[in-house]
């Protein structure tokens, strides 16, 4: 049986025995307070003759009692007799006017189905009659089943509405919890199938749990999305990665392979072997850097930090790429700004920072542009800003969110360079290791002015500066 009929038949079930519960309980109470009311009647009909028993002994005015029982049996319902007797026993008022000033005891008794109530009458601690009413049995017995089977209609009619409105309502609850379920089974379907196409808009708006689990199935098929997303943009990448240089250098094997024996001059052997070389530095760095990124992903990268002088770290990574930035015309500067401090951090890890944001520079930037590295101590927060500037193509603001994420590229730009495209490993790395040192890495830029990025560098303090700011700060 299914979730759906399963609840609403449980729900409707439990309703039925509620109101069953509720108007058999209510029925019996009610019951019992008919019967109550039904003597409380018959016992003022009684105190009633009563007081005007007394009235009539204080004012001595016999015709008013007689006048009254008489009255009390035409317009009582289901009154059979009413009288008053003396101490004595003579009757003194009688509904029935032919046995006033009769002995009481000398008339024949009331017969079976009337039910008699009396009181002595009282004025004071004299005692001066009694007072007695008859009343018919059959008449009450039927008033109070006419009084229970009216009670019994209206608890049909509420028991009725009230389960009818239930078993709707158990209906919808079932379907607004059912629903949603059946909602997530397909979308887990499609999931499992590799399709992410599923709306669960409806149920994310919900408050309750079903809302929260809606959420992290979103959040959860996002999370897979993405990385079926990096899978396959690893694995194109690996593969023109790795296939474009393995292509040239077995092009170059076979050229050296079917040229060998004709003899290959000298500078042809010069080119063949640099394009090898090329080739194989290019192998070797992307997988390098695949190496890296599973590293810095596992945190199995330790950083061995030391006082690192910044401005002589630039100067030499600048001049490793001399050469490149003359062959494309580039001008370059170092501007030390107000640096007077060392950085604090692994050399070989800001070095390859530095390189990545300079090979970027010197790709993205046209002939005759400008490269600058910057430096700014930033004495308040105990850091170092680094920043590389370029003259170059720049990136747009959507693409600047998107840059420092795992085997991202900008198509324009990618298209724009001439030689070896890159990875897209390249940004994604050097941030995690800029946040490794415990420092933070952004870009500024504008399309078609150039880009600035830029990083920031604990300020190396020594033992005794150190106690110094903490001392200030307390
Ligand atoms: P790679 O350079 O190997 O492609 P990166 O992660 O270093 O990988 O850079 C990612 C992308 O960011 C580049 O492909 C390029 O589109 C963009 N980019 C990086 N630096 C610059 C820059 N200085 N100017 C313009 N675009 C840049």
């Amino acid at each position: 049986m299914k979730l759906f009929p399963k609840l609403a038949l449980a729900v409707s079930a439990l309703l039925l025995a509620t109101t069953l519960c509720l108007c058999t309980a209510f029925y019996v109470t009610q019951q019992h307070a008919i019967e109550q009311q039904a003597d409380l009647e018959r016992r003022a009909v009684l105190q009633n003759l009563v007081h005007i028993t007394q009235e009539s002994f204080l004012t001595n005015d016999d015709l008013l009692l007689i006048k009254y029982t008489g009255w009390l049996q035409k317009w009582i319902p289901g009154l059979v007799s009413a009288s008053v007797t003396a101490p004595s026993g003579d009757v003194l008022a009688h509904s029935e006017p032919t046995r006033i000033g009769k002995n009481a005891a000398l008339q024949e008794s009331s017969p079976t189905e009337v039910l008699v109530l009396s009181e002595p009458v009282r004025m004071g601690s004299h005692w001066i009659g009694n007072a007695s009413a008859g009343f018919s049995q059959r008449y009450y017995a039927d008033l109070i089943h006419v009084r229970l089977r009216h009670l019994q209609k209206r608890l049909l009619e509420i028991a009725g509405g009230a389960l009818a409105v239930g078993v709707l309502l158990s209906f919808g609850l079932a379907l607004s919890w059912t629903k949603p379920v059946g909602l997530l089974a397909a979308a887990a379907n499609r999931i499992g199938q590799g399709k992410y196409d599923f709306d669960l808009a409806l149920i994310e708006r919900r408050t309750d749990e079903l809302g929260f689990l809606s959420k992290a199935f979103e959040n959860m098929a996002a999370q897979l999305r993405e990385l079926e997303q990096m899978k396959e943009d690893f694995v194109s990448a690996v593969t023109h990665e790795l296939r474009s240089p393995l292509g040239a250098i077995e092009s170059y094997l076979n050229l050296i392979g079917t040229e060998m024996h004709e003899g290959i001059p000298a500078e042809v052997w010069a080119t063949y072997l640099e394009r090898l070389r090329l080739n194989t530095q290019r192998l070797t760095r992307f997988v390098n850097d695949l190496l890296d990124v599973a590293a810095l992903e596992r945190g199995k990268i330790t950083l061995s930090q030391q006082p690192v002088n910044l401005g002589i770290l630039a100067q030499d990574v600048l001049a490793f790429f001399e050469p490149r930035m003359r062959e494309k015309n580039l001008r370059s500067e170092v501007q030390l700004g107000n640096l007077r401090s060392l950085g604090f951090g692994d050399p070989d890890k800001i070095r390859q920072v530095l390189v990545n944001l300079l090979s970027n520079a010197i790709k993205f930037t046209p002939e005759t542009g400008l490269i600058q590295i910057l430096m700014k101590e930033i004495p308040a927060q105990h850091v170092i800003c680094v920043s590389v500037k370029d003259s170059g193509i720049g990136i747009s603001e959507a693409d600047q969110m998107k840059i420092f994420s795992k085997f991202e590229q900008v198509n324009s730009a990618r298209q724009s360079i001439k030689g070896p495209k890159g990875t897209g490993l390249g940004l994604s790395i050097s941030r995690a290791l800029v946040e490794l040192h415990g420092g933070a890495m952004g870009v500024e830029s504008k399309e078609g002015e150039g880009s600035r990025f830029y990083f920031t560098l604990p300020i190396y303090v020594t033992a005794r500066e150190s106690m110094a700011i903490t001392a200030t700060k307390h």
